[in-house]
């Protein structure tokens, strides 16, 4: 292929193009039209390309690790990892369709409601994980810590300041509301938080709670009313409900009962 074939369909050169202005290098781009017009061998061409595919590639691998960073995930747990089979209400497609980060861009809420021990925590980490990959900024965050920073900002009036903070993440994840109840001051000021937040960026909850139960947590039913308006407002809700998975992990592990003698050795008969 002739250089100027490449400029023509826009594939080579076009390609270079894109390129440096991803880099934010109008300059360079302006040159490598003008030595696309000139004619450059195509070897120096796929020269140039290389540079620029990895200072590219070498971007994103350090914006990957700088998100994953400031995402401050306690754990990494990964999609991957996720046994569907143990909790039959989610289905597998509804987390893959949530892992795309189309409900990232469209600034949707995702509520991950269930027991103790059901994987709400593990699915949380892993759509936080599949939105780095896809370049987004997360953050996660624990109910009781994300209370504690707002009731210190309203202390020092600073809510602003935390909102801006929290506004710049393309999706901020909140584990474990409703384990520790809030008073009124508290549950205005995450009403607050959630508010700010909608439908301008994406947030994704997990609680233990159903949404019944939510005016125990927040007091106020008008408010509680008002807060899942808008969380539940064009948001994903994801039940995991049954048993917790640690509990029949660790009981698979255990070793079999004593043998029951008109049983099948090693056989433990249903309790
Ligand atoms: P929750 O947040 O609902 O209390 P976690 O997500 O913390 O539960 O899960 C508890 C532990 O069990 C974690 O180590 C998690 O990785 C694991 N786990 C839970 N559900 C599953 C599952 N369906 N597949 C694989 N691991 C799971
Ligand atoms: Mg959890």
């Amino acid at each position: 292929m002739s250089v100027a074939e490449a400029f023509d369909d826009a594939g080579l050169w076009g390609r270079i193009d894109a390129w440096l202005h991803a880099l934010r290098l109008p300059g360079a781009a302006a040159h490598c039209r003008a030595l696309a017009q000139e004619g450059v061998g195509e070897e120096t061409v796929r020269t140039l390309e290389g540079v620029l595919a990895a200072e590219l590639e070498s971007r994103e691998l350090r914006r990957y690790q700088r998100n994953l960073r400031t995402a401050r995930f306690p754990v990494i747990k990964e999609l991957g990892a996720f046994d569907f089979s143990a909790v039959p209400t989610v289905p597998k497609a509804r987390v893959e369709e949530l892992a795309t980060g189309r409900f990232v861009s469209a600034s949707e809420c995702v509520i991950l409601v269930g027991n103790p021990g059901t994987g709400k925590t593990h699915l949380l980490i892993g759509l936080g994980m599949e939105a780095i990959r896809k370049g987004l900024r997360v953050r996660f965050v624990t109910a009781s810590t994300l209370v504690n920073e707002l009731l210190l900002a309203r202390a020092e009036l600073r809510i602003p300041k935390l909102l801006r903070f929290y506004g710049a993440f393309d999706l901020v994840l909140v584990d474990e509301l409703g384990y520790v109840p809030f008073n009124r001051e508290a549950a205005q000021l995450l009403f607050e938080f959630f508010s700010d937040r909608y439908e301008t960026r994406a947030t994704a909850l997990t609680t233990n709670l159903p949404f019944a139960q939510w005016t125990q947590v927040f007091g106020d039913e008008t408010m509680t009313v008002a807060l899942l308006d808008r969380l539940t407002h064009r948001s994903h809700v994801l039940l995991l409900n049954g048993e917790s998975y640690r509990l029949k992990e660790s009981r698979r592990r255990m070793p079999p009962r004593s043998a029951d003698p008109s049983s099948p050795e090693g056989e433990v008969k249903p309790s």
